[in-house]
């Protein structure tokens, strides 16, 4: 299984998920990258820098300009990484989209990906999507709400699926 976010905050690796399986489209706030020679570093290193009285802390290989290695409003993706992401989605049989309005470009647009390669599509979200005639199921519904009982319901047939000797 993969993960595909468009989230910055890294709560999928602290939540547990296998940091190398998870693709942070966005980028990630745990980095910052100078703006100079695209050099990364931990952001919480930074911080410590300001925190010691630095108030402007530069890029110790160039000197250029430090910035949260992430993907603001109005710049490109990184190419490397939704080819990345394109290559999962074609592969993959299964892609679920989880609390998205599938409204935001190039990361929408792998639901159609997948499905173009031969994958289902299933959507959780609270509100319609452009992609749900894509789907195969649509669970309308709070994702806080769906994917606890979702979860339940799998173990619960995991259970009930196992030999009566496992048990
Ligand atoms: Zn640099």
């Amino acid at each position: 299984m993969r993960i595909l976010t468009q989230n910055i905050d890294g709560l999928h690796q602290r939540a547990g998920s296998t940091p190398r399986k998870v693709l942070e489209l966005h980028g990630s706030m745990r980095e910052v990258v100078c703006t100079g020679c695209h050099l990364r570093s931990p952001t919480a290193a930074t911080l410590e820098r300001v925190a010691a009285g630095e108030e402007d802390p530069r890029c110790t290989t160039c000197g250029g300009i430090l910035k949260l290695a992430v993907v603001l409003f109005g710049e490109h993706l990184d190419p490397a990484t939704v080819a990345q992401a394109e290559k999962i989605a074609q592969a993959c049989q299964l892609i679920l989209a989880v609390g998205s309005s599938l409204r935001v470009e190039p990361a929408a647009s792998l639901c159609a990906v997948a499905v173009n390669t031969g994958a289902r599509l299933v959507i959780i979200n609270r509100d319609p999507t452009p992609y749900d005639d894509l789907a195969v199921a649509v669970v309308r519904e709070p994702i806080g709400t769906a994917l606890p009982r979702i979860t339940a319901a799998l173990a619960e047939a995991r259970t009930a699926n196992r030999p009566a000797a496992s048990r």
